[in-house]
């Protein structure tokens, strides 16, 4: 965890809270402004909102695929899109979604006010693709909410502190924007509302009995993110639960409770598993002839995000890194000049729970139930309330289904 980088975000005070109390950071996700009708449903919300006297700042996402159709189009104009343009060509997404989002708010009597995240303050490091927020100069967005405006921030973007260049946050990064701004403007909770209804025991589109929690403590969501559970980007957890932000998962399609992440004191309920979380895909790699330190220094600098470390001999050492990884992984391994082979044929599926630090056994039903199931792992790795086993990315969806049975979880 980087803490430095989140150093420069201000801290309130109690007085600055209070002045600013009943201030929201309402986030939607692509679903939830996919569409002129949606957009317009994101805008009542909002002004809902702010008739019921709150400050209002919306965080939107891009509507639908659009991220991944600018992604797509830049491959098609050009094989490794440079890092700079790639970033400018596929902030525009969310800058429209807040564009249309002002005019339909306009259209209902309300004022309000679309701001990129350059305009907004959120200031990042340089790293095109994955930037950092570093701090956030939110001058402009307190002017606006002292007018009366809502205010729209564009997710998933910054400007860089050196460069002056357009930055993104990484896949799923407008999550983290509406929380840098929450812990910013001192709301005291920031509401993510998303195409489910909160965070599930797995991902509800492959297990389809899937409980939805009422809540989770931050370092549960911290390992289920982590792990894949992509309803909220890792990065807005760890802002969140270094600012003390509470986070409110919900459904943008109802009023439903959904799921808070918050203090272990503050758990409206204490499960002892509360999830099994996957990727379909996740690079392996074998790197032989170099130490750990040297090794995982060059990774840092090059921005690969490890997660699974395993020390199999002195010079011997297996990692796990994301897909998306990939390039800048290879790229550095080859630099280090080391011996080195990869797999790109596992997932991971992990299993969570806070309350498993003091449950012995839950690592030897895991490995029966895969078992049961003809499932090998080829890694395995735990922490203290996480279990997380790579196996073929075929046998993923079986693995998944079959935990969540066995530890009773629906
Ligand atoms: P948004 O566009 O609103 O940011 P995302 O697609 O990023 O939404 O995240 C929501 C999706 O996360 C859900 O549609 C769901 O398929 C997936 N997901 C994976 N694991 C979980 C989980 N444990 N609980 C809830 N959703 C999950
Ligand atoms: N639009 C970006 C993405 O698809 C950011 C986000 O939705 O949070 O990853
Ligand atoms: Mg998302």
């Amino acid at each position: 965890m980087t803490e430095t980088a989140y150093q420069a975000v201000p801290e309130i005070g109690a007085d600055e809270r209070a002045a600013h109390a009943g201030t929201v950071v309402m986030k939607f996700g692509g679903t939830s402004v996919e569409g002129p009708d949606r957009l317009k449903a994101v805008a009542r919300r909002l002004v809902g909102a702010r008739e019921r006297g709150d400050r209002v700042v919306g965080v939107l996402s891009a509507m639908g695929d659009t991220t991944d159709e600018l992604v797509a189009l830049a491959h098609q104009v050009s094989p490794q899109p440079d890092a700079r343009e790639l970033d400018m060509l596929i902030s525009v997404g969310e800058r429209i979604s807040c564009a249309l989002a002002a005019m339909a708010i306009h259209d209902l009597g309300h004022e309000a006010i679309s701001l990129t995240g350059s305009q907004a303050g959120i200031v990042t490091d340089t790293v095109h693709g994955k930037a950092k927020i570093v701090e956030v100069r939110a001058k402009r967005i307190h002017e606006a909410l002292d007018d009366g405006q809502i205010v729209l921030v564009a997710g998933f973007q910054g400007v860089s502190s050196e460069s002056f260049d357009v930055t993104t946050l990484g896949r799923g990064g407008s999550d983290t924007t509406a929380v840098a701004l929450a812990a910013a403007l001192g709301a005291d909770s920031c509401e993510i509302y998303t195409d489910v209804e909160g965070v599930f025991t797995a991902d509800p589109r492959i297990v389809p009995n899937a409980r939805k929690l009422q809540s989770l403590t931050y370092d549960e969501m911290l390992e289920m993110s982590a792990s894949g559970a992509k309803v909220l980007q890792l990065r807005s957890v760890e802002f969140a639960r270094n600012h003390g932000v509470r986070l409110h998962v919900r459904s943008t399609f109802g009023d439903a409770e959904g799921t808070w992440v918050t203090e272990e004191d503050e758990m409206l309920e204490k499960a002892m598993i509360s999830g099994v979380v996957h990727t379909r895909e996740e690079m392996v790699y074998r790197v032989e002839g170099i130490g750990a330190a040297p090794l995982f220094d060059a990774l840092a600098v090059t921005a690969v995000n490890v997660d699974t470390i395993v020390q199999v001999a002195e010079n011997e050492i297996v990692f796990s890194a994301p897909t998306e990884d990939r390039a800048d992984c290879e790229r550095t391994l080859d630099g280090l000049g080391v011996t080195w082979s990869a797999r790109d044929d596992l997932g991971k599926v992990s299993v969570i729970g806070a309350g498993m630090k003091s449950h012995p056994g839950i690592a030897a039903k895991t490995f029966a139930t895969l078992k049961e199931h003809g499932i090998e792992p080829a890694v395995v790795t735990t922490s203290p309330i996480k279990i997380a086993c790579h196996v073929a990315s075929g046998e993923v969806e079986t693995a998944v289904q079959a935990l969540h049975e066995a530890f009773d979880l629906a």
